[in-house]
């Protein structure tokens, strides 16, 4: 910490504003993009809405990353949403919608303030999924803007490509379509998807369909204006479509997986990361029971932030994890599920399997579990920071997607990647769960963890000195410098 805190305080006369998506996906990476940038010198303003860094407060180490990084600040503005709005599963829309209408003036306001002891706002590293908002507000105040994205490079070249997959009449899907149709036009990825593996939105027919995607793709061509896009990706996992993005988008830097770059980037591995958690307290008891499971016996489960599923489905996955016989870790978050109806009561032998071999938490320190050595296998919604993080550890995986970029993830993790088995578009009852854990713990256990541990390497490799990434992060640090004078 000594060592972030004397290089942080050699800082320069950058200074760089971030915005994220209010969404802890997001907050989240960003922040490690925040953390690494301050490393370097930079003056950081972090801009949050007061319901995230309320609870990034409540949930998250902030004083210690604020200890750690003196030239880091937050700014907060409100997200316009009533307190207990859930801001998760379908809700999640409504927050997007209100920073869209109502986030600019206060970003503008942001950007243009001047603090006492530290250089004027002069670089504004955005979210890229408010592609419009925030092009069009760096534009007024004449601050250069870079975009971020928190989805893979393949997600957002889908995204990018929608007008394309119209004019070759491969979108949209029609009434009785057969979703194992290749999609064979997505430039560096020909023949990767059927239908099925397209993001979610592509889903069902009719002209709300047609004027979303449409929507999603100008988004996504939002960030052809803006002067460089940062992926949280890495060149040997998606090198092929990123040499296509390159013809569109001429500075793209990579610097994934960015939290196994924050890493090797702090002076000593054993300097812990301040917590950022922003959906609930961290439960470490998870780790003491951990250490007591033999090596790589125990599946991890996980949905992640802000996808809900339905009591029977948790039930369902129940079943199949304790009738597995296998140990699991499962992180069940308060919001994940609707309350309890009237009767609604855990079957006995759940609660006797989930003490003899289980363990359930409301949320995880998912790094750290996905890093321990009793975790041989990950059921995961496949959100790509779950699927950067798994594929970093070495963990194969169970996918079992339910909206947005997941599908194009499962698909990567299980076709490309092959360190996983994709589990869309199935009925997820108790016996598929159980077969797919131990297909996955048991069957095909030395298959999947040989090309995990290939596909790891290249993964710690790139963000090692000479790596892709970390060469492209210095690129990046010198085209601010650049670009911000
Ligand atoms: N996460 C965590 N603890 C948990 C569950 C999730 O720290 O118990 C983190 C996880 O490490 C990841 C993020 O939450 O960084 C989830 O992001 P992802 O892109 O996988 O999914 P999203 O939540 O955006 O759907």
């Amino acid at each position: 910490a000594t060592r972030a805190k004397m290089k942080a305080e050699e800082t320069t006369d950058t200074h760089v504003a971030i915005f994220p998506c209010p969404a802890q996906g997001h907050v989240s990476t960003m922040l490690k993009l925040a953390q690494l940038l301050a490393l370097h010198g930079f003056h950081i303003t972090f801009l949050n809405t007061d319901f995230i860094h309320h609870r990034l407060h409540r949930f998250g180490d902030l004083e210690a990353l604020l200890q750690t990084y003196p030239s880091l600040q937050f700014k907060t503005f409100p997200d316009g949403l009533p307190h207990h709005h859930p801001r998760s599963g379908q809700s999640a829309v409504d927050l997007f919608q209100y920073i869209n209408l109502h986030a600019k003036p206060h970003i503008r306001h942001i950007l243009l303030s001047q603090d006492p002891g530290k250089p004027k706002i002069n670089c504004f590293i955005a979210d890229g999924v408010f592609g419009a908002l925030t092009i069009d507000v760096a534009h007024q105040v004449g601050i250069p803007i870079i975009h971020f994205r928190t989805i893979s490079a393949s997600c957002f070249w889908t995204y990018f490509c929608v007008p394309n997959l119209f004019q070759s009449n491969q979108l949209p899907i029609t009434g009785d379509e057969d979703m194992d149709r290749v999609i064979t036009c997505i430039p560096g990825m020909e023949n990767m998807f059927r239908c099925r593996d397209l993001p979610s939105f592509s889903r069902g027919t009719g002209s709300e369909i047609v004027y979303a995607l449409n929507s999603l793709a100008l988004e996504t061509r939002e960030s052809l204006q803006a002067r460089a896009l940062i992926l949280n990706t890495f060149e040997d996992l998606e090198g092929s479509v990123l040499s296509q993005m390159r013809l569109q988008f001429p500075r793209v830097f990579t610097i994934g997986p960015l939290h196994a770059h924050l890493n090797t980037r702090k002076e000593s591995n054993t300097e812990t990361t301040p917590s950022t958690s922003c959906v609930g307290e961290v439960d470490r008891r998870c780790m003491t029971w951990l250490d007591s499971q033999p090596l790589k016996s125990v599946i991890y489960v996980s949905f992640g932030s802000i996808a809900t599923m339905t009591r029977e489905k948790l039930i369902e996955i129940w079943y199949g994890l304790v009738n597995s016989k296998k140990r699991f870790l499962w992180v069940v978050r308060p919001d994940m599920v609707g309350p309890k109806e009237n009767g609604d009561r855990v079957p006995a032998e759940l609660e006797e399997g989930t003490k003899e071999r289980g363990f359930i938490v409301g949320w995880a320190p998912q790094e750290e579990v996905l890093a321990h050595k009793a975790i041989g296998g990950f059921l995961t919604h496949s959100g790509w920071n779950s699927t950067l993080e798994s594929l970093a550890a070495g963990v194969p995986m169970i996918c079992c997607p339910s909206f947005g970029d997941q599908h194009v993830n499962s698909r990567f993790v299980s076709e490309v990647c092959k360190v996983g088995l994709d589990m869309k578009d199935v009925a997820c009852d108790r016996n598929l769960v159980e077969n797919m854990v131990n297909d996955l713990m048991d069957h095909r256990n030395e298959v999947f963890l040989n090309s995990a541990r290939e596909v790891a390497l290249l993964a710690n490799r790139s963000v090692s000195s000479g790596g892709s990434s970390y060469s492209n992060l210095d690129g990046l640090i010198q085209y601010i410098r650049s670009i911000s004078q």
